[in-house]
């Protein structure tokens, strides 16, 4: 039985104040494995307590320290990468391919902040003023289960970079993970308070964060749901908000693409990590001609997409976190039948043999129109939908008719031509021809898919306060 029973304020790991327990478990078979203890809103109390003592020097220190400061975090996680990447696996279900992507996504990050540190101009003459950058005082970090580290590690370097401090909440489904990123960031040896690290429910530790008055910023990735919560929370004491929320994204096919490539890779895109990933492009638009063909070809590359054991290296999906997101999900392909849909692949209940697990049947649905519940909502599991279009400026309508505008992927045989299509979807994140990532490139939503942008400069820049001095 593995037992977190620490929280990290002030530089060292405490016994939480909290006394509460919750139970860890195996998504491969349901089996409790440990349990971690819930801080509650003393400590968090005391957490931001020990941020806002340390902003009073973190806030005056110079590029080159916090340059430092954030070459010491890249050796010390990059030091527990495999751990990372084990216990992501075990946790959490990521297939080992995708955790390991995720775990390099953070370290990349955390370069990025290094780059963009450097190259920032904190000072610089707008008009006939000086207008200076200043770090925005302390930061609530809150993150979900999917890709607990790299959110983890991508915001706190953001933050480090700006002169911020933190105090992190987790998902508590991830506290394993949480742990070893405890345990590098302390070895990197930042000052006591710079960063604190709280296991704790959302509606307790989550809610003192986004209410107290000494939090100056949530920074927030989780559902659509959450983030308008914390943002009227936050709006009470003015705090600055950055939200990474959720998508529906939209994968558009043209006419003239090879489609025996470029079906698999959007299949690839859609049904990475079982879905449980906020940029997945869930819906995929193809020409109306080009349906029994796209059919053909789905049938034939689902099976050769391994559901299984997440460690197993050609796992390509694993099982969901949890029992909750397993039953949501069945839930949806039940709406999807009941909505008049066609199941391609798929459907309900588990492959067979692995009934132990919280795996999902990879699904995809045809005969599906945009305004279908299946098309607007965001599923977070394997489930697809295979939407139709007469005319190029139809399927680009339908990529942005969602409330959601995170991510969109286009697959064109000319790219320039492709280039041209991403320009007109309203999204933050668009890939040409594949599934791209640019650590030093804004990420971050249009619409209800959030507010604000992430990595780079760009995410650094959210963590700052422009000052002007007239003379
Ligand atoms: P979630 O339910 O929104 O939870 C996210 C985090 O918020 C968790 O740490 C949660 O704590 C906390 N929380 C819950 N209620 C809160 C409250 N009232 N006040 C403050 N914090 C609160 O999301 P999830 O189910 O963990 O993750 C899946 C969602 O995340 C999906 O919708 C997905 O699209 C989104 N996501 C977005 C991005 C992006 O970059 N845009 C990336 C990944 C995931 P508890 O765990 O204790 O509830
Ligand atoms: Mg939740």
């Amino acid at each position: 039985m593995k037992v977190i029973d620490q929280i990290y304020i002030n530089g060292s790991f405490v016994k939480p104040h909290g006394n509460q327990f919750m139970d860890l478990i195996n998504p491969l078979n349901q089996e409790i494995f440990g349990k971690v203890a819930l801080a509650d809103e003393k400590d968090t109390q005391l957490a931001i307590q020990a941020a806002k003592t340390a902003f009073k020097s973190f806030s005056k220190t110079t590029v080159a320290e916090r340059v430092s400061y954030l070459e010491k975090m890249h050796q010390a996680v990059s030091k527990r990468k495999q751990d990372l990447i084990d216990v992501m696996v075990y946790e959490f279900g990521g297939p080992v391919q995708f955790s390991t992507a995720v775990i390099q996504n953070g370290l990349d990050a955390i370069q990025a902040s290094i780059t963009a540190l450097k190259d920032f101009k904190f000072v610089s003459t707008v008009g006939t003023s000086q207008v200076r950058m200043e770090s925005l005082g302390v930061v609530g970090i809150i993150t979900p289960w999917n890709a607990s580290n790299m959110f983890i590690v991508s915001k706190l370097s953001s933050a480090i970079a700006a002169g911020c401090t933190v105090v992190i909440k987790p998902s508590e489904m991830s506290a394993m993970q949480t742990q070893i990123i405890a345990e590098s960031l302390h070895e990197a040896g930042l000052p006591a308070g710079v960063f604190n690290i709280l296991n704790g429910l959302g509606t307790v530790v989550g809610q003192e964060l986004s209410t107290n008055k000494d939090v100056s910023k949530i920074s927030f990735t989780g559902s659509t749901v959450v983030g308008k919560a914390i943002a009227v929370h936050a709006v009470e004491t003015m705090k600055r908000v950055t939200l990474e929320l959720g998508g529906k994204s939209a994968a558009i096919l043209l006419d003239d693409v090879n489609f025996n490539e470029a079906i698999p890779l959007a299949l690839f895109g859609g049904l990475m990590s079982g879905g449980q990933v906020c940029t997945a492009g869930t819906r995929i638009l193809i020409p109306e001609n080009r349906l029994e063909e796209v059919k053909q070809i789905i049938k034939e590359t689902i099976p050769t997409m391994k559901v299984g054991n997440p460690s197993d290296q050609d796992t390509a999906i694993g099982p969901l976190v949890s029992k909750k997101q397993y039953l949501r999900v069945q839930e949806y392909i039940q709406l999807g039948i009941d909505e008049g849909a066609e199941l391609v692949v798929g459907g309900l209940g588990q492959p067979e043999g692995m009934e132990s697990g919280n795996f999902v049947k990879p699904t995809v649905f045809a005969g599906v129109t945009n305004d279908m519940r299946i098309a607007q909502e965001e599923i977070f599991g394997p489930v697809l939908v295979l939407i139709t279009y007469k005319i190029e400026e139809e399927a680009i309508a339908i990529a942005n008719d969602s409330i959601y505008g995170l991510a969109g992927y286009v697959f064109a045989k000319d790219v320039e031509k492709g280039r041209e299509i991403a320009a007109q979807i309203d999204a933050g994140h668009i890939s040409v021809n594949g599934l791209k990532h640019d650590p030093l490139a804004p990420f971050g939503g249009f619409k209800q898919s959030g507010i604000g942008r992430e990595f780079g400069a760009f995410g650094m820049s959210a963590y700052l306060e422009p000052k002007t001095i007239l003379v």
